[in-house]
């Protein structure tokens, strides 16, 4: 896979700093019983890399020291770590809210037929990707047979009340484009997406959010070998927008790495770009429980332009239309 920071690193965007923290965003490893074509994070069945209990402990410790009222819980597939559910469960104990990163065709894996009810029991929000509703783009994007388990996924959340409003149980859908394009605007997609999954398999969710693709990973390393990561990183910095800066996820949110290493973001996790404090070179989770990160700068790069081009890109979907 070819490295794109060195593409990155040099493109200038304008100077960041964190607010207070309001989420904690834990990646419990890369395993994934998944290999996407878009994966910024590069994750597969084959990757072994994962949180241990001990570090696990210490989110927990995180949050409640820090008061954090939400914990976003990702990977890979982060149901496939084996202290998922205990980490879940004593979160919520805290009155945490949790939000589970979910693949969908990880409800079908063997050992994790409970999953749903696991997850609806702890009122967990679960975020899905979907990054199409027709099963010809589902599948070239994320392998053959996906589209048709994900539905299937979707349809037991709902059989357990998920995406209807009146239980509370939320579940949200995640968009990003096929290629090295812009996502088009939310709210008209959303609408797209609740008519046709609804007319077509009788699905019900709560939101749709758009994300622009990250030129990084993966999807970045299929721009160089096409030729194509000049043109998206101009598409992106010609969409920039000032006004998103304000929204950027990394503003609130710290990013925590299987061995408890602490980043800015998820992206730059994925970067290697570790969280700027003082002079040290990585910070560990267990050195912030008592000290303050706000006003902190933030390592930005080429890469940030995917979170401000257009109506703007944050873990909640388009700045614009979220906020509207
Ligand atoms: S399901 Fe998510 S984590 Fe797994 S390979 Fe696909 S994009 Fe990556
Ligand atoms: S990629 Fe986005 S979230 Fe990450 S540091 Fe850049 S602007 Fe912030």
């Amino acid at each position: 896979m070819r490295d794109t920071w060195p593409l990155l690193e040099p493109i200038e965007f304008p100077p960041i700093r964190r607010g207070h923290v309001e989420t904690l965003q834990v990646n419990l490893g890369y395993r994934c019983n998944q290999s996407c074509a878009h994966c910024h994070v590069n994750a597969g069945p084959n990757r072994t890399e994962e949180m241990d209990g001990e570090t696990i402990d210490l989110v927990l410790a995180f949050l409640a020291r820090r008061r954090i009222p939400t914990l976003d819980i990702t990977g890979g597939a982060p149901e496939l770590n084996r202290h998922f559910r205990r980490l879940v469960a004593a979160a919520r104990d805290m009155d945490v809210h949790v939000m589970d990163r979910c693949n969908l065709t990880i409800l079908e894996v063997p050992g994790q037929e409970d999953l749903g009810e696991f997850l609806a029991g702890q009122r967990a929000e679960i975020v899905a990707s979907m990054p199409c509703y027709l099963l010809e783009n589902v599948d070239r994007q994320r392998g053959k047979g996906v589209f048709d388990a994900s539905i299937r996924g979707l349809q037991r959340l709902n059989a357990l009340g998920y995406g209807r409003p009146e239980t509370g149980l939320v579940l949200n859908l995640v968009y990003n484009p096929q290629g090295p394009s812009l996502p088009p605007p939310q709210a008209a997609l959303e609408a797209d997406y609740k008519r046709v999954l609804g007319e077509t398999h009788g699905i019900v969710f709560n939101h749709l959010f758009t994300l622009a693709n990250m030129p990084i990973q993966r999807f970045g390393s299929m721009l160089i070998s096409k030729g194509q990561f000049a043109g998206y990183l101009a598409l992106l910095r010609e969409a920039h927008r000032d006004e998103n800066l304000d929204g950027v996820m990394c503003r609130s949110l710290i990013s925590v790495d299987y061995r408890g290493i602490l980043y800015d973001c998820d992206f730059n996790q994925m970067l290697d770009l570790p969280l700027a404090w003082g002079r040290r070179e990585r910070v560990h989770l267990s050195e912030l429980l008592d000290a303050e990160v706000a006003r902190n700068p933030i390592r930005v790069g080429g890469h940030c332009f995917g979170c401000t081009a257009g109506q703007g890109s944050s873990c909640g979907g388009a700045l614009h239309e979220a906020a509207g």
